[in-house]
């Protein structure tokens, strides 16, 4: 049966009147389970109104108190974890243990937030003057959006709206179209938890919701995480509409491995990291670069048979190393890639194109795919593929190494496999990349430190969660104050000074 999702604004769910729908797919079975309505302009207007009513009372509570609702959400998000991940793996089509480090993932930035009190302390200096006193304080900007990607359905909106409804912000969450049940049922536990109505609002769309966020002047910043061209064009409109932005864009992930590395740990790191998920993460390596031939070749030995042997599943069984492509329009999307690699010249060592799962012929599989002979000029290395694609580049050198993720368009996460420290530091010092692993594969940094990758990868200037995601939702006021004011210091017509 097709189930009709909603909105939910100020409280409620909220049944969509466009008429406009898209489907929702379980990726497993290759079927519609649901239809996601696309709001109107109008629909999004009502939720900016919402929350615009519940921001003053929010705002005004005391820290701890929204501290105390960010407490009780992670109670509650705990105790319906199995829930959640079994809905997300449903509708997104990872497997329940990667749905539930999802679910984990964005709830170790809900227990950041939970120390909001501290966050948001600000700085006092006595007797700067005569008298005279200076304090700053952060206070937040008022309605807020989000607008997030198929991939991270629990993570991302967790990262967005867990620090800026603890800074005091109401928040509009525009969720994935493709799988945006998990953001609702966190919006009622949000409710639960006790936030008043209209603070966590979800409003299911496409570019006609987006633009509304983009445009409504009532929206004080917008944070945005999916592919580049979108990121682009959202923090240009938002920007343009004089909005504060943050926008995160696509990836294309470099391993280097130096001749040292202990090949073994890097085979697992690589599957792991280029698989997991089906390659549909952002911080996932889709490229391998060995220094020299004769690391590439053992690595090879390592790879191939473990690539031939990963276990592709249903999305709910615990024996599936990774589960379906979102979409029969993106496994196309991946499997068109590999075409073109084949095409381009590079070396397919491993095809999981034909891959068929018995008893699920309709889903959306697609077996591991490893590439050999990947140059800089071929398209399968300077595109995202989002997939269960790897693709090895061979370097002669250590600066050959460093130039490639280096000069590459995208510049989210790197990594670098060494028993060198000196190399290690020294390339963690140069690489042009946001985010850098040594020894560890997926260097997603944690909660209380900030996500964000660097070139086409992001734009705006401030990170995701962390103090930087404190910054981001709330602005600074200085004051200075003189007491007693008794003081005189006669009128003065120079800008004052401290002489
Ligand atoms: P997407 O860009 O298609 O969609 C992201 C959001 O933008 C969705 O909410 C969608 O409804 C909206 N959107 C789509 N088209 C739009 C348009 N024309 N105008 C306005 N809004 C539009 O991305 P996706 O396929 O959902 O997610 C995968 C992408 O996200 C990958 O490129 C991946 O690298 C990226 N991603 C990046 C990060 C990061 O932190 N850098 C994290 C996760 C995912």
């Amino acid at each position: 049966m097709t189930t009709e999702l909603t909105h939910f604004i100020a409280g409620k769910h909220v049944k969509g009147t466009s008429g406009r729908f898209l489907d929702v797919y379980n990726p497993t079975l290759g079927e519609v389970q649901a239809k996601s309505p696309l709001a109107t302009a109008d629909e999004m207007r009502s939720a900016i109104a919402a929350a615009q009513k519940a921001f003053p009372e929010w705002a005004a509570q005391n820290p701890q108190k929204r501290a105390r609702v960010m407490f009780k959400f992670k109670e509650l998000v705990e105790k319906n974890m199995d829930e959640l991940a079994a809905m997300l793996s449903r509708e997104h089509g990872k497997v329940i243990s990667d749905s539930k480090g999802d679910i984990q993932r964005g709830l170790e930035v809900i227990e950041f937030a939970c120390g909001i009190p501290h966050l948001m302390k600000g700085d006092f200096s006595e007797g700067a003057g005569p008298g005279i006193d200076m304090y700053s304080m952060r206070q937040p900007l008022g309605v807020v959006a989000g607008i997030t990607p198929f991939n991270f359905p629990a993570m991302i909106p967790m990262w967005m709206f867990g620090v800026a409804i603890a800074c005091g912000n109401t928040f509009i969450c525009k969720p994935s179209e493709k799988d945006p049940s998990v953001p609702l049922r966190l919006a009622e536990l949000m409710m639960e938890a006790g936030a008043p109505a209209g603070v966590l609002n979800v409003v299911i769309g496409d570019k006609e919701a987006v633009d509304t966020i983009l445009t409504d002047p009532r929206i004080q910043a917008v944070s945005f995480v999916g592919s580049t061209n979108i990121a682009s064009y959202v923090y240009a409109t938002a920007a343009a509409n004089g909005k504060r932005v943050q926008a995160m864009g696509g990836a294309k992930n470099h391993m280097i491995i130096m001749p040292d590395a202990n090949l073994d740990q890097v085979a697992d790191a690589l599957i792991g990291a280029g698989y997991g998920s089906a390659g549909e993460r952002c911080m996932a390596i889709s490229v391998a670069v060995p220094v020299g031939d004769a690391v590439a070749d053992a690595l090879i030995e390592r790879l191939k048979p473990r690539v031939e042997a990963l276990r592709v599943g249903p999305s709910n069984d615990p024996d599936s190393d990774y589960g379906p492509m979102v979409s029969a329009e993106h496994l196309a999307k991946v499997k068109g890639y590999v075409d073109l690699g084949v095409k381009e010249g590079a070396k397919l060592l491993v095809d999981g194109r034909d891959f068929k799962l018995q008893g699920y012929e309709k889903g959306y599989f697609m077996g591991g795919c490893l590439f050999d002979n990947v140059t800089r000029d071929m398209r399968i290395y300077k595109e995202e593929i989002f997939g269960p694609v790897l693709s090895i580049v061979r370097a002669q050198s250590f600066d050959e190494a460093i130039d490639l993720p280096s000069t590459h368009e995208y510049g989210n996460g790197v990594a670098i496999y060494t028993s060198d420290g000196d190399a290690a530091r020294d390339f963690a010092s140069r690489v042009q990349a946001g985010m850098v692993g040594i020894n560890v594969p997926i260097p997603v940094p944690l909660a209380y430190h900030s996500f964000g990758g660097w070139k086409r990868s992001a734009f705006g200037d401030t990170n995701q969660h962390g103090t930087e995601g404190v910054k981001f939702y709330t602005k600074i006021k200085t004051v200075t104050s003189r007491w007693p004011t008794g003081i005189r210091a006669g009128a003065e017509f120079s800008i004052p000074t401290m002489k």
